[in-house]
C-alpha cells in the first residue's frame, strides 16, 4: 500500500503524548499509554504499532515500515523491557505493518495467522505497487489458525484471527485485563478503509466480526485501531455503523441495476463525507464496496 498515502494519514491525524525518557532519544517515535504497561506508537506513515511493556520482554504488534524501525527501536528502549522484544505480531500482510520485520525482528518470535506468511514469502502486487517477498528471517516464525495466547509475564494476550475482513488473514490482539484490544487493520478510525478484495477482503463479514468484537468489549475499553488516533469503543462503532451504511447504500444500487460508474457517481450522503481522506475518497471507497459485493 502506498507509503504516500500513509505519511499523509499520519500527518492528518497523530495526537502522540511524549513518553517522558524519550527526549533524549533523537529518532524516537511518539507513543501514547493506552493503559497499564500497553502502550500505542503512531504509525508514523504505517499501521500503528502496539506495545505491551514486560520486564523479561516486550510484545509488539506489528512492525511498521523499516525506514521508521529506528525510531521505533529508540521509543521502546525506553519502555520497561522495550530493549528486548520477546514477540513480534503481524495483524496482516501489508508492507505497512510487515516492512520493519527484518529490522524488529531480530530475537523475537513473529507471529501471524496461517495466511500471512505464504503471502509475505513471494512478491505481492497491490494497489499498482510490488512488494518484494521478505527474506526468510522477516518470516513469521509462528502461525495459528484461529487463536493463539501469548504470555508477558503471567498477563494473557490474545490473538484472534477473524476470517474474510479487511483481508483474509486478520488478527485481532486483545489485553482482556487493561481493557485494551489492537484492531489491526479491521478498524480505521476516522477514515474509509482499504479493503484487500484480491486477498479475501470482504465487507460483509467485515461488519459481522465488528458486531461480535463490539459486543463482547467493554463499555470503556481502549482501542487501537490500525490507522488513525486511539479510540474507544463509540469510535469503534461509528466505523462499523460507517461500513454497514455504506454496504446497504450499494446493494441497494447493485439491486436497481446500478453500474459500478453509477455507483461512484451517485456518491455518498453527506454525513458520511467526513470519512474521505486524500488516499481514500469516496469515488475510490464505493469502488471496493461495489466490487466486494458483487464478488458475492
Ligand atoms: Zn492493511
Amino acid at each position: 500500500m502506498s507509503r504516500a498515502f500513509f505519511v499523509c494519514l499520519c500527518a492528518l491525524f497523530c495526537a502522540p503524548v511524549p513518553l517522558p525518557a524519550q527526549e533524549a532519544a533523537q529518532e524516537a517515535a511518539a507513543a501514547a499509554r493506552v493503559a497499564g504497561p500497553v502502550y500505542m506508537i503512531e504509525g508514523k506513515g504505517a499501521g500503528n504499532i502496539g506495545v505491551i511493556a514486560h520486564p523479561g520482554g516486550a510484545i509488539v504488534i506489528d512492525a511498521g515500515m523499516a525506514a521508521s524501525a529506528a525510531g521505533v527501536r529508540a521509543t521502546l528502549d525506553a519502555l520497561p523491557g522495550g530493549g528486548r522484544i520477546r514477540f513480534l505480531v503481524n495483524t496482516h500482510w501489508h508492507s505497512d505493518h510487515t516492512d520493519g520485520n527484518r529490522a524488529l525482528g531480530q530475537g523475537a518470535a513473529i507471529v501471524a495467522h496461517d495466511r500471512v506468511r505464504p503471502l509475505l514469502a513471494r512478491p505481492q502486487s497491490l494497489m499498482g505497487q510490488t512488494t518484494a517477498a521478505l527474506p526468510d528471517e522477516a518470516l513469521p516464525s509462528v502461525t495459528f489458525s484461529e487463536r493463539l495466547t501469548l504470555y508477558a509475564g503471567d498477563l494473557p494476550v490474545r490473538l484472534v484471527h477473524y476470517a474474510g475482513a479487511h483481508t483474509n488473514g486478520d488478527t485481532v490482539v486483545y489485553i482482556d485485563r487493561y481493557k485494551a484490544v489492537h484492531m489491526g487493520d479491521l478498524f480505521f478510525n476516522g477514515l474509509f478503509p482499504f479493503l484487500d478484495i484480491d486477498n479475501g477482503g470482504d465487507i460483509e463479514s467485515w461488519v459481522r466480526h465488528l458486531d461480535d468484537i463490539v459486543s463482547k468489549l467493554p463499555a470503556d475499553a481502549r482501542v487501537i485501531p490500525g490507522h488513525g488516533p486511539l479510540a474507544s469503543v463509540a469510535d469503534l462503532v461509528a466505523f462499523r455503523n460507517m461500513l454497514a451504511e455504506s454496504a446497504e447504500i450499494v446493494r441497494q444500487r447493485i439491486q436497481k441495476g446500478a453500474t459500478l460508474d453509477q455507483v461512484k457517481n451517485a456518491g455518498l450522503p453527506l454525513h458520511l463525507e467526513p470519512w474521505t481522506h486524500g488516499f481514500m475518497n469516496t469515488a475510490q471507497w464505493l469502488e471496493l464496496v461495489y466490487r466486494s459485493l458483487a464478488k458475492n
